[in-house]
């Protein structure tokens, strides 16, 4: 049975979605390449706590990879130089070892690619019927790699992901920036559009641009911190919103 009162997403000038859990199950690999990035670094330099996956909630889901790995470090009283973004992956700076992480999550995509939700294929399907603009907002500069791998690239004439956060210095999620600069793309105004995140930051950066709606997925942050972050509703697959979208 459908719930009707799920709010219309077909109602909004334009919905801005998240990709990794939002579109595509990228987060799962991101937080293998995480893990297995991690636990070699903290076995070689002697860090404790050991890395949990508790960390990745904490510390890594939604960031830019260089933020999260200096976040992370930071909660291992870890300080070390920040180098530069074109580091060798081998180089012991915040920034090498981003781009180290970035390695392996490479092979694991190309080596077993991606399927993306069926749930929010039937959303963007719906919203495609309509002609509701849509965007991806991400965090990752794999964006368009992974959208290429999931078969959805074309969907989206604007994607607003880390190469153009970097490029443009736009500061990571929780701040708004990032939202906004897809809002602005599209041409439409963030009151009157809705923003989809799975991240309790992306969550926050989305309320923090003033979303006339703001949809946490929870795929494991909690729907409990999605709303303290200012969701306005939670759902757990995308496809609950389908129903009401093509009423
Ligand atoms: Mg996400």
């Amino acid at each position: 049975m459908p719930d009707t009162t799920l709010p219309d997403l077909t109602t909004y000038d334009a919905v801005l979605f998240d990709l990794d859990g939002v579109l595509t199950p990228t987060a799962e690999v991101h937080m293998h390449a995480w893990r297995a990035m991690f636990e070699q670094l903290f076995a070689q330099w002697d860090i404790e706590p050991p890395y949990t996956d508790q960390d990745y909630f904490d510390h890594l889901d939604g960031k830019r990879r260089y933020d999260g790995v200096a976040a992370l470090l930071r909660s291992r009283d870890v300080e070390i130089p920040w180098g530069e973004p074109g580091d060798d992956p081998s180089a012991d700076t915040v920034c090498g070892i981003g781009n180290r992480k970035n390695v392996v999550f490479s092979r694991v995509l190309a080596e077993e690619g991606i399927a993306p939700y069926p749930g929010s294929i039937a959303l963007l399907d719906a919203l495609d019927r309509v002609g509701t603009p849509v965007a991806v907002v991400s965090s990752s500069k794999n964006a368009q790699d992974v959208l290429a791998a999931a078969g959805i690239l074309d969907r989206f004439p604007v994607i607003v992901d880390g190469l153009l956060a970097e490029r443009d210095d736009l500061p990571s999620k929780p701040a708004p920036d990032v939202f906004l600069a897809g809002a602005a793309q599209l041409g439409v105004s963030a009151g009157r559009s809705a923003a989809v995140e799975d991240a309790v930051s992306g969550v926050a950066s989305a309320a923090a641009g003033r979303f006339g709606l703001v949809v946490g997925v929870d795929r494991g942050a909690g729907a409990a911190a999605l709303t303290a972050a200012g969701a306005h509703i939670v759902v757990t697959d995308l496809a609950e919103l389908v129903a009401s979208a093509t009423r």
